[in-house]
């Protein structure tokens, strides 16, 4: 038996998040310049790579694998890579594969990733406004990503819609998304806006929405239950007891979530980052590429969870902007 991945304080690390792509079609104004240089091919792991390290991890005991990015559905092959995936679903190693995504490839790929063994998406949407959507994505096309979510439904995914908070901008929305969310039988999910990439200070204090605000609002019109249940990520959840619905708040920046942390996250490019608010990260492309042995690999996946930090440093509390990062969400795959 391999020994499972346990890090310095005790943490079993079972979930691992994988970015296959940096490219989107997509250019939300949180999440993207709108003109980005992507990393050229040759920097990025191949579909077989990507098998050979996401393999080494379920052997190690992560029996959680969300497949994210940029937009994971745009990366060309990519459901070989499910269906390699889906070998260990079979075998009961791992327990749950799953994506994130905007949306605008589920009508294509939807019945292909329930072959796979996917049984629930996550989908981001922030608006139902049409207009609104062109805006804050840039490139997207809303009736294309609600067909998507319509494909999802057919082909018997769950899905989940992930909404991030904008002040100013679908506020005025929190009510009818959770209508429509109710309506259409998804769980929904409120997401706070993180200081990544390189948008202006000023733009990104000005996006602010305090999931506490979100949430007050909610029990303001709705009698409100705090659930018990924890992900190991900073996701918190409530019941809206006149419709049974469940409200996710993700809020990394105002509540401490890191002492159950259970996950990592790998880029595209094979760096292991092992807290998705610190810099520190493990090249894995390099022990990979060395020898078609996996022992070094293994070697290196152990010796990064070593170095996985107690937690991470993101505060907004003074209106400035403390432990900024610079990466774009889209590069360690949000
Ligand atoms: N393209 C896919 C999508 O949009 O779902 C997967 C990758 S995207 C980076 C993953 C999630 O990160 C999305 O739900 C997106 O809204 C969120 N996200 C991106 N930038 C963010 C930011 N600055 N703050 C909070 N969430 C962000
Ligand atoms: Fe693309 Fe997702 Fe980033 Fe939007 S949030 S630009 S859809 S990667």
């Amino acid at each position: 038996m391999t020994a499972p991945l346990i890090d310095p304080f005790a943490r079993p690390i079972s979930y691992l998040r994988v970015s296959v792509t940096d490219r989107c079609d997509f250019r939300c104004v949180y999440c993207m310049a709108e003109h980005m240089s992507f990393l050229p091919k040759a920097e990025l792991l191949t579909l077989e790579e990507l098998d050979r390290l996401c393999s080494a991890f379920v052997r190690l005991g992560v029996e959680k694998l969300r497949i994210t990015g940029g937009e994971p559905l745009v990366r060309r092959g990519i459901m070989t890579f499910f269906r390699a995936m889906s070998r260990h679903l079979e075998t009961g190693a791992l327990k749950e594969l799953t994506l994130t995504t905007n949306g605008s490839q589920l009508r294509r790929f939807a019945g292909e990733l329930a072959e796979c063994g996917v049984r629930r998406v996550n989908v981001s949407l922030d608006t139902l406004d049409a207009a609104k959507f062109a805006e804050v994505t840039r490139w997207g096309r809303l009736p294309q990503v609600l067909d998507g979510i319509k494909a999802a439904k057919e082909a018997g995914l769950r899905v989940k819609i992930n909404a991030v908070a904008l002040k100013g901008f679908n506020e005025d929305e929190q009510f009818s998304l959770t209508d429509w969310c109710a309506a259409e039988g998804h769980d929904l999910t409120w997401i706070e806006v993180m200081p990544m990439g390189d948008m202006g200070a000023e733009d990104r204090l000005d996006q602010y929405w305090s999931l506490d605000d979100l949430r007050a609002r909610y029990a303001g019109r709705y009698r409100i239950t705090d659930l018990p249940e924890r992900t190991g990520g900073p996701a918190r959840y409530v019941r809206l007891e006149e419709t049974g619905q469940k409200i996710g708040f993700i809020t990394p920046l105002t509540h401490n979530f890191c002492e159950s942390c259970n996950r990592v996250r790998l880029t595209c490019t094979g760096e292991l980052f092992m807290c998705l608010g610190q810099e520190d990260m493990a090249d894995l492309r390099a022990p990979l590429r060395a020898s078609t042995d996996d022992a070094a690999l293994e070697a290196a996946i152990r010796a990064a969870i070593v170095r996985k930090p107690k937690g991470h440093d993101f505060d907004y509390s003074r209106q400035a902007i403390g432990g900024q990062m610079t990466r774009h969400m889209s590069h360690t795959g949000g």
